[in-house]
């Protein structure tokens, strides 16, 4: 980001107040419990109604907060920071982000309409990742003040960026156009929620077109209606069901199993398209996707391919295991007609059980009068086939004789003290409310308690990695990805999968078992490993994988094995040892190497390899230099004297940040792409993937003078509020993160670890949190990040993310 105080104030038009005018903001704030808040924050002290900021600034100084967006300077912290004094300090904030959005000139795709912004969202970015270093709205940060946040977010990497933009009432959109300014428009369905905040329909069209007043081209089911609203230089690129003189006209659908295929023309050519969905919504929000995919001209096959694997978004609607062997879809945020109709399908689409039961608060937003609204209602449950409703509110319950099996409560209190007396079982639950409703805790009270630690992985973030580096290479220069020790820690299999969606080039693993279990799960890309025991190479050559040969004897015998199995040409890959000292062919057998290749047809070099030693490390910058040059000279010497054109490569990560120039045919990426980097300032870059999660199992006071743990190593020096967690060592967590070094992350405070680390559990200090038996724990992802534990516990990253044991369940997640 790089923007100065100076500039902010110009920006900003504000009144100046400190004296540090060239002090660089880095990060934008406006949550003053982020763990993230810096010197380098510009902290916005947003006034809400039951809210104001103001009052935490003489805390955030002290934590080292030096820049602030006010309305006025709090008392006793004049002259201790900067302040920039603006009339309000949200416009100020969409000001500042409108201004940040100007310094960038990509396309930038703009969402809105009533349903399925965040769905097309998070599928475009699916789509559109393998291909653009993509910046999207998170969730579904659509608002005021979301909006600005997502769009701060924006960093010279990127190429390509999706936004959404809601609003729920007229004179918003105007003020979020400014700081989306969408090059490319997505209008996705126009509903009939959030109907409240405008005079009718067409006021609603005609506030959120005001989107795409500037845009290029605009997306949108061809509707006369909306074409009123197209600003004169924007072209339209319009798709419809029932119109063929839509660019393109989807003339039929067909629905077998759990897919839908699509027949469609656009520019005189008929196509077919299979998309995984069957419901209504899911099939128009495919469609918009699609709609990019051929403005941006993409092949068909390519569309195929990707289209195939879009998955459920689980932001709203998320499908868990229920008590007593039921099924349960979450819906607890949302109430309003069109969305109930929605969860609706997905209720029927999981088909698990036949018995359904649907818990329902009152419903807002719908715009119809109630008496028709719960008419309408009664009407879906009963063409869905629900065989129980349970409804939460008075005005549900006023309307309950228009369900045939309905119980209703006027609160949810009232539901949960009645909860015992009801029967859960064997069947699908849809729990559907308004956020007012607090309906999350009717979904902790049917949700299967999994008292269970587990390691979150966030699959966009590997991919959003995985750009971040693509985007620093050479055209042409290819990209291995280093999967072994299980991903990382990661997940092998899983990573993988996403990898070769990515198209990247190559995997690399350690030992061929890893390797075969990768090709046993489908995996198709080609597999070098790098360090065959003479032992697998029967099975290597049996799966298909690629050997790293480092020596002479090694080169033997696999060309022993290969030619009494008449092999010819097979992928061999050849490591040179120019200073690591670990593997590879030294200097003086390349000669050796050499002769023995001469003529030889049963295999062929696929590449030629070596391995940096201080590629990370400035200190080393001359030694890391001329392992680079002996690389160079030794391969240039195989390659002229065999007269053959192999794959080089020699950068790591770290060496792909530090030695550009020299990244020869490929790349070899590790520990990047699992989110850590060993520069400081690139870790800003890259997403956290990992996030190791657990729960507090119980919590007690323990008097001043009582110990905590084995050895009673923590003596209490006061009353101590102590938490016990169960994960300890035998997960990978190591000892020496116990006894005061370590902490983890309890209702986003820090709680330290109490004496030692047992075997399967640990014990934290939470006298100052509150928080309750069954929170959530985090114990390292965002905060702690495992480069901070690494760091702490004097070792590597690369050690603390493949210390976490296999018992640890991985849950993946996008
Ligand atoms: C592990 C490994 C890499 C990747 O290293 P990172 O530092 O994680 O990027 C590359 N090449 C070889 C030979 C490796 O063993």
């Amino acid at each position: 980001m790089s923007i100065t105080i100076k500039n902010s104030n110009s920006i900003l038009d504000a009144k100046w107040f400190g004296n540090q005018p060239e002090a660089t903001i880095e990060t934008v704030s406006i949550d003053s419990r982020s763990l993230q808040n810096s010197e380098q924050t510009l902290f916005f002290a947003l006034v809400g109604p039951n809210n104001d900021a103001h009052h935490y600034i003489k805390d955030l100084i002290a934590t080292g907060v030096q820049n602030f967006v006010v309305t006025r300077i709090p008392e006793d912290c004049e002259n201790q920071a900067n302040f920039l004094v603006v009339e309000n300090t949200l416009v100020a904030l969409q000001q500042f982000a409108a201004y940040y959005r100007s310094l960038f000139h990509f396309p930038i795709i703009g969402l809105t309409g009533s349903n399925g912004k965040t769905i097309v969202k998070e599928w475009l970015n699916f789509l559109l990742s393998p291909d653009y270093n993509v910046i999207r709205s998170p969730k579904s940060y659509n608002s005021q003040v979301g909006v600005p946040l997502s769009v701060i977010a924006i960093n010279e990497k990127h190429n390509l960026g999706i936004f959404e933009a809601g609003i729920s009432t007229v004179a918003e959109m105007d003020k979020l156009e400014k700081i989306i300014k969408p090059t490319l428009g997505v209008l996705t369905n126009i509903g009939s929620s959030h109907d409240e905040g405008f005079a009718d329909l067409e006021q609603k069209i005609q506030q959120k077109m005001l989107l795409f007043q500037d845009a290029e081209v605009l997306i949108y089911q061809k509707s006369s209606q909306v074409e009123n609203y197209i600003s004169a230089k924007t072209k339209a690129f319009s798709w419809s069901f029932k119109d063929e003189n839509a660019d393109v006209f989807v003339s039929k659908k067909e629905i077998t199993n759990q897919e839908t295929t699509l027949f469609y023309q656009y520019k005189g050519n008929s196509y077919q398209l299979k998309i995984p969905f069957i419901d209504k919504a899911s099939v128009e929000n495919a469609i918009s996707s699609l709609m990019v995919l051929l403005h941006l001209d993409y092949e068909t096959s390519v569309i195929q391919s990707r289209m195939e694997m879009l998955f459920p978004v689980e932001m709203r609607l998320e499908v868990k295991n229920g008590i007593n062997n039921c099924s349960i879809i979450d819906d607890s945020y949302s109430s309003d007609f069109q969305s109930l109709k929605i969860a609706l399908d997905v209720l029927e689409s999981q088909n698990q059980f036949e018995k359904k039961t649907v818990i329902l608060s009152d419903i807002f937003q719908s715009g119809f009068p109630n008496e028709q609204l719960y008419a309408k209602v009664a009407q879906l449950i009963v063409s869905n086939k629900i065989n129980r409703v349970i409804g939460i509110g008075e005005t549900i319950s006023e309307f309950k004789d228009q369900f045939s099996n309905c119980i209703t409560f006027k609160t949810t209190a009232d539901f949960i003290s009645n909860f015992e007396k009801l029967d859960f079982s064997n069947e699908s639950i849809l729990i559907k409310g308004a956020r007012s409703f607090q309906f999350e805790e009717i979904v902790a009270l049917l949700e299967e308690k999994t008292h269970e630690t587990v390691l979150e992985i966030n699959l966009n973030a590997i991919s959003y990695n995985l750009n971040f580096f693509k985007s620093k290479l050479k055209p042409k220069v290819k990209i291995m990805v280093m999967v072994k020790a299980f991903g990382y820690g990661n997940g092998g299999l899983e990573i993988a999968k996403l990898l070769e969606h990515h198209k990247v080039d190559y995997l690399g693993v350690a030992f061929a078992d890893e390797g075969i279990s990768l090709k046993n799960g489908g995996i198709k890309l080609p597999i070098m490993v790098l360090n065959p025991e003479n032992t697998s190479f029967s099975a290597i050559i049996q799966y298909g994988l690629e050997p790293e040969i480092y020596s002479i004897k090694g080169l033997h015998a696999f060309l022993k094995i290969a030619k009494q199995k008449n092999l010819s040409h097979f992928p061999i890959h050849i490591k040179l040892d120019t200073g690591m000292h670990r593997l590879g062919f030294e200097e003086n057998t390349v000669d050796e190497l050499i002769a023995t290749l001469k003529g030889n047809s049963t295999v062929k070099i696929q590449s030629i390899l070596s391995h940096m030693a201080t590629s990370d490390d400035p200190k080393h910058y001359d030694f890391a230099l001329s392992q680079i040059q002996l690389f160079d000279r030794l391969s240039s010497k195989i390659i002229n004297e065999l007269e053959i054109n192999p794959i080089r490569h020699i950068l790591n990560t770290s060496g792909i940040s530090n030695f550009p120039d020299t990244q020869f045919d490929m790349v070899r990426l590790g520990i990047g792409l699992y989110g850590v980097s060993n520069d400081e300032n690139e870790q800003k870059y890259l997403e956290n993937v990992g996030t190791l999660k657990s729960i507090i199992s119980q919590i007690r006071t323990i008097p001043a003078g009582d110990s905590v743990g084995y050895g009673r190593r923590f003596m209490a020096e006061k009353s101590t509020k102590v938490a016990t967690i169960p994960i300890g060592y035998a997960d990978g967590i190591a000892r020496a993160w116990g006894n005061g070094v370590g902490f983890v992350l309890i209702n986003e405070q820090k709680a330290s670890i109490l004496g030692s680390v047992c075997m399967d559990m640990l014990m934290v200090d939470v006298s100052e949190i509150d928080c309750l038996e069954g929170d959530d724990v985090i114990v390292f992802g965002e905060s702690p990040t495992v480069s901070y534990m690494a760091k702490k516990l004097n070792t590597i990253p690369y050690e603390v993310l493949t210390s976490i044991s296999q018992r640890v369940k991985r849950v993946f997640y996008r």
